[in-house]
This record gives structure tokens, sequence and C-alpha cells, in this order.
């Protein structure tokens, strides 16, 4: 199976309930290396740019306005499968629906506050990494 790299972001309801540290292990205990972190505050144009394809979504405004109410941590995630193995260590998008033992279920509190982000595709894990990070501070 091909190494992958994927995007993933610990939104701000995660660091609020400094659970920054524990998404880290469950990311690690699975395989994941954290080979690039950091910490920042997003403007609205970052997040606005970042989800730019849900723009006509209802929930669009909100969801900026989230992202942007607290310390996130952008980070890439690599290993075999890491797009899909990222996607299975979250769990579904609203808690309710995700399995027992995933990051949503464990921390998120509401289909908005869901605690993670992970690219759903490698085409879009490329995109969305070159949005945070330079090549060069990635340290595979
Ligand atoms: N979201 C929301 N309401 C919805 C669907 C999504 O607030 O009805 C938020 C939620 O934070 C989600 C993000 O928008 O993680 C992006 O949605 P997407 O469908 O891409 O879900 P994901 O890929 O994050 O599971």
């Amino acid at each position: 199976m091909a190494i992958e790299r994927t995007l993933s972001i610990i939104k701000p309801d995660a660091t609020r309930r400094n659970l920054t540290g524990a998404i880290n292990a469950r990311f690690e205990e699975r395989g994941l290396r954290i080979v690039a972190q950091r910490r920042l505050r997003m403007t609205k144009a970052v997040a606005e740019g970042f989800y730019a394809v849900h723009k006509e979504r209802s929930f669009f405004n909100s969801l900026v306005e989230f992202m942007c109410s607290g310390p996130v941590v952008v980070q890439v995630l690599e290993g075999e499968n890491a797009v899909a193995l990222n996607r299975e260590i979250m769990g579904a998008t609203n808690p309710a629906n995700a399995d027992a033992g995933t990051i949503r279920k464990d921390f998120a509190e509401s289909i908005e506050a869901n605690s993670v982000h992970g690219s759903d595709s490698p085409e879009n894990a490329a995109k969305e990494i070159a949005y945070f990070f330079a090549e060069v501070e990635i340290v595979g």
C-alpha cells in the first residue's frame, strides 16, 4: 500500500478542552506519523478559503465563524493509506452517527463542533496541505 499524506485540523472545540495530545495519540497509536504541525488562529479569510467548496451550503457562515472562534492545530499526517485511515480514526461527520472508539464519537460536541478535519481524497489532501504548509516544513 502507498505511503500517503493527509491534512488534519484539530478544531477550536478540541483545543479549548485541551484535547490536542489525546487526539494526537489516536493518530500515533494507529501508525500515522505527525510530520508537520502548527497552532494558529484562523482569520475569516483563511477559513473561507479553506472551506470554499462549501460556500453555497447553509452551514457555511456558521462553520467559518466556529473555525475562527479559537486556536486550531493544522497538521500533516503520513502513513500507509493515510487519507482513508485518518477518516476511519475520525469517524462520521455527525458524532451521533460515528462508530465507537472514533475521535468524533468520543470527543465531538456537535455536527459542527466535531473536533477534527481530515482530507477526503489524496487530491484534496495535496491541495489542503499546500494551503497551510511549505514543503520544507514537512519533515517525514
Ligand atoms: N458541517 C456542519 N453542518 C453540516 C455538515 C457539516 O456544520 O450539516 C461542518 C462540520 O464541521 C464538518 C464540516 O462542516 O466537519 C465540513 O463538512 P463535510 O461534509 O466536508 O464533513 P467532513 O469531511 O468534515 O466529515
